[in-house]
């Protein structure tokens, strides 16, 4: 187990929601691939306590980890986590398989709700950067990313900065989309409408949820992103939320899509 320090970044986001650096004693962090996640353990109020984390860092960056944590009320880690500005920390070496080299296609659609975002942005920082000095991706990324309100899009600048940045050696499109459309909460018609898994759907003409209404953000055309997604094979990468993950499986299949990669956050209440 390696020691270090992890620490609170100054970002403009809720109070639950939080990016933290790692850094170690030893220097350098090991290497890793974009997608991968590390173990983190804090000393908390009931001992201590080892929790994976994605990293959501380009692996070209070797003297930190960077987080993407959302506090769980009543958990074990994240309180603690939050509770201090910096403290002392253990991780255990990267390993996972949730990479793009598992992606056999050159379209990924990325999905992710809440922090299940951190993999992605580490994957689409270091593709971007790649492209930077004139490599160029070889993948087609489009990445759709649900959170119940709007304040909660995290690293949404950044995306959107790379998204405008598209072109021909730098595919990538973002979609945002909020279950709670609130404008109290920063919500506009740039931020789309509806649970992720139900507006992956309906671009598809698959059955959603009547109850669930979707929209697609202002902008974006329907029939454009369909066929950005369908052009080509395409693997789908979901990360986050087990019901979103569930709910995807069989549109994936549906759908034909080449792979189904999977990083699941917590596991779903086995129902009785
Ligand atoms: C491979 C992997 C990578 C992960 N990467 C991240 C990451 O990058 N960012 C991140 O925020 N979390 C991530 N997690 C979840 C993380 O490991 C912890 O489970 C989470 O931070 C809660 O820890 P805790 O000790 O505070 O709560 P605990 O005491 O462990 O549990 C509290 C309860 O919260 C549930 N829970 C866990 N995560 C969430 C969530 N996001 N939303 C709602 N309920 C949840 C658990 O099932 C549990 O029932 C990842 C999990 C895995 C398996």
């Amino acid at each position: 187990m390696l020691p270090g320090v992890v620490r609170r970044l100054p970002r403009a986001m809720p109070p639950h929601l939080g990016v933290f650096e790692v850094r170690l004693a030893s220097g350098e962090v090991p290497r890793f691939q974009a997608g991968q996640y590390l173990t983190l353990g804090l000393d908390t109020p009931r001992g201590f306590t080892l929790r994976p984390y994605s990293i959501a860092s380009c692996p070209l960056d070797r003297a930190s980890y960077e987080l993407y944590i959302v506090r769980i009320d009543g958990g074990t880690l994240t309180p603690q986590l939050f509770a201090a500005d910096e403290q002392p920390c253990w991780i255990l070496p990267p390993r996972g398989r949730f990479t793009l080299a598992q992606a056999r296609t050159r379209t990924v659609v990325m999905v992710a709700t809440g922090t299940g975002l951190a993999p992605f942005v580490s994957q689409v920082r270091t593709l971007h950067r790649l492209h930077e000095v004139g490599i160029p991706a070889g993948f087609r990324v489009i990445l759709m990313h649900g959170c119940a309100y709007a304040d909660e899009f995290g690293y949404r600048d950044e995306l959107l900065a790379y998204a405008a940045a598209r072109s021909q050696d730098f595919d990538f499109t973002y979609v945002t989309t909020a279950s709670r459309p609130d404008p109290a909460h920063g919500w506009t018609q740039a931020h789309g409408v509806g649970r992720v898994n139900e507006l992956f759907r309906s671009l598809f003409d698959l059955p959603t949820d009547a109850r669930q209404p979707v929209a697609l953000p202002h902008g974006v055309d329907k029939v454009k992103l369909r066929e950005l997604i369908r052009a080509e094979p395409a693997t789908l990468m979901v990360c986050g939320n087990p019901g979103m993950i569930d709910d995807l499986r069989e549109p994936a299949r549906q759908l034909g899509m080449v792979g189904f990669l999977v990083e699941e956050y917590w596991k779903a209440p086995t129902r009785s």
